[in-house]
């Protein structure tokens, strides 16, 4: 069997085993194989990889690998300039939404607390999480790479952190999310827009002590949740400068 020599780079190598990792190896390969399938054959979705060079020139998923090509595999970049080279897929997605799986529900509602479109459902099942990515234009989030793994997915991307703000760090540096954010401008339950509501059109829904303090309200155009900004407001602000100076400002 042909091999080639292949090399990961950056937080690739948390997908292979431990022996391969920051360092070049040999795979052997069928005459003929998609490098797509070698990459994914020792554990790496295809969703994560953002830049292939082979022998230095730039490839899709689709080149057919030769003897001894060697293959540099690079994930999103962050921060550096590849236009010279051929991205894998159209970027950017017109807008930024995002499906996340059933084991990221905390992270779906911290998403939209920072405005973005992002649904979740507790028993969505792999098909139709893959079919609502492709249909809808959606970054499926998730932990399982097998999932990512599925041919007709074009945008996933893997969380690596368990902890669920430590994943949405995570996210926002991975795809530049900071200066799309538009904290409290949707609901964290439904995924539905909020809109000012007329203090007097809504009193009668209030608790007494919230019709007397406030008098600044949104309403969920979808659930019909009410918000104000109480503690629980204060709480969240405080959360969202946590994760980035910048974006405390907005
Ligand atoms: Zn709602």
């Amino acid at each position: 069997m042909p091999e080639a020599s292949l090399r990961f780079y950056e937080e690739l190598n948390d997908f292979l085993p431990l022996k391969l990792r920051k360092r070049n190896f040999r795979c052997s390969f069928v005459q003929g194989e998609p490098v797509r399938h070698v990459i994914e054959g020792v554990g790496v979705p295809h969703t994560e990889v953002e830049v292939i060079l082979v022998n230095g020139e730039s490839v899709d998923f689709d080149y057919a690998l030769q003897a001894d090509d060697r293959v540099s595999i690079y994930p999103v970049f962050e921060a550096l300039d590849v236009t010279p080279l051929l991205r894998l897929r159209p970027r950017p997605l017109r807008s930024l939404r995002f499906v996340a799986d059933a084991h990221l529900g905390k992270l779906a509602r911290y998403l939209r607390l920072l405005g973005f479109d992002c649904l979740f459902f507790n028993d969505a099942g792999d098909a139709n999480l893959v079919r609502i990515s492709k249909d809808e234009g959606r970054v499926l989030l998730t932990r399982d790479r097998g999932l990512l793994m599925h041919r007709i997915l074009s945008h996933g991307c893997f969380i690596h952190g368990i902890e669920p703000r430590r994943q949405l760090q995570e996210l926002v540096r991975r795809l530049q999310l900071e200066n799309l954010c538009k904290p409290f401008t949707r609901c964290m339950e439904c995924n539905g827009l909020l809109a000012a509501a007329e203090k007097r059109q809504i009193e009668d829904e209030l608790p007494a002590n919230v019709r007397q303090h406030y008098d600044a309200f949104w309403r969920c155009d979808h659930c019909g949740r009410i918000y104000w900004q109480g503690s629980h407001y204060r709480e969240l602000r405080a959360f969202i400068e946590g994760l980035s100076p910048s974006l405390g400002k907005q």
